[in-house]
């Protein structure tokens, strides 16, 4: 049982958490829900990649730019929930010469920090790199360690006044109609087992956002895409590689602690609990990487996993999702009549806490709640001490398939 909160937050993902700990920090009482485990969703079976921002550089230079200074953020808050190990785009023998130098000026243009290597500079780099690579630059890309990041968000907002209910999942919500102002009643399960009446309800159920939504009665317009992540065993790997080309199928390699995490595909989905996975896709990713590290083709697989993207396109007739902004969206309900409710989709792991800002912004005027940001400066608990942070895992869930061979902590 728990009381009515000011706001309820509906996903325990890194967006979820991360609005959570900043409501929190802003003196807002808060309760966090999640069907399953934090991080559970996208957020723990995502490639654990800290985009410095190069990959959106040429075609979405507002998204490399959030993913820049959110990149620059969390190697100073999140400690051993990310780790520096840089990244290079390569470009190999028959990977369009122009593209490489199109991408490269608009890192430039942007301000993300780039050196150039010729082919054999990048093979003294990473040893084991295809003598295919004709050039490589660096860039500041990193790995982020999502069930680690996920739940020290969530144990910093309890530990500014928050609940945070793993296993709690949504069944259903009533909405008050005319006269009512859009209140709204919601049914937690699970662990919980009650309805609660919170003054506002933040809808951070990422791929699964339409379901929310639909039970309040109004639209989101989701269109997941699914990808597939292989983690082979690989020592020696220090940066993450990056293919220099149009993103395409199979071309990041995300160094894991003795693990290579390759990846991956974009295939649309219409469910994301149930949906195909194809050999095809593990068989192309495994293809495509070893194009630039051949050693990882033969390398044992340690474990699969698919993941869903949460991309938000309400018109987007759902060809090719890779098109799909990676942008992400705050949607308020109150124009469909439901004033109660905001919706936050889109985005990347490494702009939640930006996204969660700019949400919490919103919910924060709506509330009359007058109350500056902290999220970007105050370090998150455990930051610097690994089995603290692997604890707080251990409390909210386990860990998830992205960062199963790095954190140390049993599922429940
Ligand atoms: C294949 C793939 C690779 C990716 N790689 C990267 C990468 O390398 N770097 C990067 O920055 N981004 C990456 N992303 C994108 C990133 O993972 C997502 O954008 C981000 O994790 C979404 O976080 P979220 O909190 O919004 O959603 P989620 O993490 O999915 O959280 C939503 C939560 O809502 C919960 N939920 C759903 N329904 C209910 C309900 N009824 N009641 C209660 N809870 C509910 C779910 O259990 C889930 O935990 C990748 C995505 C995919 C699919």
């Amino acid at each position: 049982m728990t009381d009515d909160p000011t706001v309820l937050v509906i996903g325990g993902g890194a967006t979820g958490a991360g609005v959570a700990r900043d409501l929190a920090l802003r003196g807002v009482d808060v309760t966090l829900v999640d069907r399953g485990g934090l991080a559970g969703g996208t957020s723990g079976r995502s490639h654990g990649l800290l985009h410095s921002g190069a990959r959106y550089a040429e075609d979405d230079p507002r998204g490399a730019e959030e993913c820049l200074r959110e990149n620059r953020t969390l190697r100073e808050i999140a400690g051993a929930c990310v780790r520096e190990t840089g990244g290079l785009f390569v470009r190999l023998a028959g990977d369009d010469p122009e593209y490489f130098e199109e991408k490269i000026a608009a890192c430039e243009e942007i301000g993300i920090e780039t050196e150039r290597l010729d082919g054999d500079e990048a093979r003294a780099v990473v040893p084991g790199l295809s003598e295919d690579v004709v050039e490589a630059f660096r860039v500041p890309d990193g790995v982020i360690y999502p069930s680690r990041l996920v739940a020290a968000n969530a144990a910093d907002a309890e530990r500014h006044g928050a609940d945070v209910h793993p296993h709690a999942p949504v069944d259903g919500i009533e909405v008050d109609g005319e006269g009512g102002g859009g209140a709204v009643r919601v049914r937690v399960g699970g662990d919980v087992d009650a309805t609660l009446e919170p003054d506002h309800v933040v809808n951070a159920t990422g791929a699964w956002a339409d379901r929310i939504a639909d039970m309040a009665g109004v639209e989101v317009g989701m269109a997941p895409s699914r990808g597939v992540m292989v983690s082979v065993e690989y020592d020696g790997l220090d940066p993450v590689l990056n293919r220099c080309r149009d993103p395409d199928d199979g071309d990041i390699v995300v160094p894991h602690e003795g693990e290579a995490v390759l990846g991956t595909t974009s295939v649309p989905v219409d469910d994301p609990d149930d949906y195909e996975t194809a050999d095809w896709e593990v068989e192309r990713s495994v293809e495509e990487c070893a194009a630039m590290l051949p050693a990882v083709a033969d390398a044992p697989e340690v474990r699969r996993w698919w993941g869903v993207r949460p991309l938000y396109a309400p018109d987007e007739a759902g060809a090719n999702r890779r098109g799909i902004s990676r942008g992400f969206t705050v949607i308020d309900h109150a124009d469909e009549g439901v004033s109660g409710l905001h919706t936050v989709v889109g985005g990347k792991l490494t702009t939640y806490r930006e996204m969660a800002e700019v949400t919490t912004d919103r919910v924060c005027e709506r509330l009359g709640v007058d109350a500056a940001c902290e999220t970007a400066t105050e370090r998150l608990p455990g930051a610097d001490d690994p089995d603290r942070l692997d604890e707080f895992v251990e409390r909210y869930g386990g860990a998830n398939p992205t960062d199963a061979g790095v954190v140390n902590a049993a599922g429940d």
